[in-house]
């Protein structure tokens, strides 16, 4: 007697923790014995993650439904935009099942209600121990904590998501041990406050081999480093204790970057988005990091065009910049998101004022990224290879997060693969990139 095994297709959108998130709930489907379906056509129902940060976003979101339920007709929808179901369901009456952010055992509940699993054979069903990855196999997501004690004028993650929950370091490393033992090469740690890491657990000291270690970011991070693969440490916010985990950078545990989401430069802009760690001290703080670790690279992320962001206020934000010297800056313009307290701000940049601050930024800036990758040329770095094509191996370095940063192409390595880690020398650089040959 043959058993129809029960197919599930899957739709992952979103940022790198919604990514997590699906990576789980793919590795409980596998290990109930369902299998995941690539195609809609073959699969018996689809399970679609959506992102619900901003208005663009919930877009794309009910788009896919739509895609999903035209293509299969039976889709169970999880994820951000499943904390508000009335509006999935008013576009999409449709849909099966509506789950929120991180209610695993929800999403598979209603897989169970309307796609029942076969009885699971262990033998023939066997996940592997690192679960299921969706990012190419040297690196991977590591989540720390879901949620967030801050409430930032601009943001309904806290309404979606709730107040921060840390994993305990156990849990984390273990689960950093599997991933490494697979083949994973790098370790990009995230949450939405990386910084606040543990507050919530009281640092509690928790176990990892019989060993104690706290839950709180300098142990974690050291601990990390301990497995021999690149760390590195997105979301982390320019508090008093985060001056503890640069000397591990110099030590060399813990990869040189931060990506510090700093959002603006104008105090009082800042005093209106409530960002944590929103005081004077940001530049002190940048360049004492910098002394303790020369080689720093750091990243941030700004919102141009917030309500009632006047001409001084950008100026402010642009001589931030000139002052901070970051090496890699992402900007957004604002854009109001629903349920976020900043819509009943004052003073809304007209959008054409928006643009044109946010082109005057981005080359503003681009000026001041070109002269730190300048500063590279000729110097010797490691790179991790994350693809080969046509051209030749296309690579990382401790400088560039994957997706969001500049890449490495190296010359003349027919040889190398995706995985591989190399040492060049910088011959060239751009705005984004650098050009490496292998060092002899
Ligand atoms: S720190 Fe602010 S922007 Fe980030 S998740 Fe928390 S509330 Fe949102």
């Amino acid at each position: 007697m043959t058993t129809q095994v029960p197919k599930v297709g899957f739709v992952s959108l979103g940022c790198p923790k919604a990514l997590v998130d699906s990576e789980r709930i793919l590795t409980e489907l596998r290990r109930e014995g369902y299998q995941v379906s690539p195609s809609y056509q073959d699969a018996d129902l689809v399970v679609v993650n959506t992102c619900g940060f901003i208005d663009a976003a919930k877009a794309e979101s009910l788009e896919a439904i739509g895609e999903a339920l035209a293509e299969n007709g039976r889709v169970i929808v999880t994820g951000c935009m499943g904390a508000q179901p009335e509006d999935i369901r008013a576009v999409h009456p449709a849909v099966l099942a509506v789950t929120g952010p991180q209610a695993y055992e929800q999403v598979m509940a209603a897989v169970h209600t309307h796609l029942p699993p076969v009885a699971h054979d262990p033998y023939l069903d066997l996940v592997p121990p690192q679960g299921i990855k969706l990012t190419p196999r040297h690196y991977a997501y590591l989540k720390i904590s879901e949620g967030c004690n801050h409430r930032c004028s601009f943001c309904i993650i806290p309404s979606m998501r709730g107040d921060l929950v840390s994993r305990p370091a156990g849990e984390v490393l273990g689960e950093a041990e599997r991933l490494v033992a697979a083949g994973v090469k790098e370790l990009l740690v995230i949450s939405q406050d990386t910084s606040a890491y543990g507050v919530d657990l009281k640092y509690r000291t928790d176990f990892w081999n019989g060993r104690p270690v706290r839950t709180r970011l300098t142990e974690l991070a050291r601990a990390l480093g301990s497995l021999g693969a690149w760390v590195r440490l997105h979301y982390v916010y320019p508090y008093p204790h985060v001056d503890e985990v640069i000397p591990l950078m110099a030590e060399g545990l813990v990869l040189p970057y931060l990506d510090v989401p700093l959002q603006h430069g104008s105090p009082r802009i800042l005093k209106l988005m409530k960002r944590p760690a929103a005081t004077e001290g940001t530049l002190e703080r940048l360049r004492a990091w910098r002394s303790i670790c020369p080689e720093l690279t750091l990243r941030s992320t700004f919102i141009v065009g917030f309500p009632g962001e006047t001409e001084t206020d950008f100026q402010q934000l642009l001589d931030f910049l000139e002052q901070a010297q970051l090496d890699r800056v992402g900007a957004f313009t604002y854009s109001p998101v629903a349920g976020a307290t900043a819509n009943t701000l004052a003073d809304p940049v007209p959008e054409a004022v928006k643009e044109e601050r946010y082109a005057r930024l981005m080359e503003h800036q681009a000026r001041i990224s070109a002269a730190r990758l300048q500063d590279k040329i000729g110097r010797t770095i490691d790179v991790l290879i994350d693809a080969v094509d046509a051209d030749g191996p296309i690579g990382r370095s401790a400088s560039d997060a994957p997706e969001i940063d500049g890449v490495v192409y190296i010359d003349d390595a027919p040889a190398l693969k995706p995985g591989d880690k190399v040492r060049v020398v910088v011959t060239d650089a751009d705005e984004h990139d650098l050009y490496a040959d292998l060092a002899p």
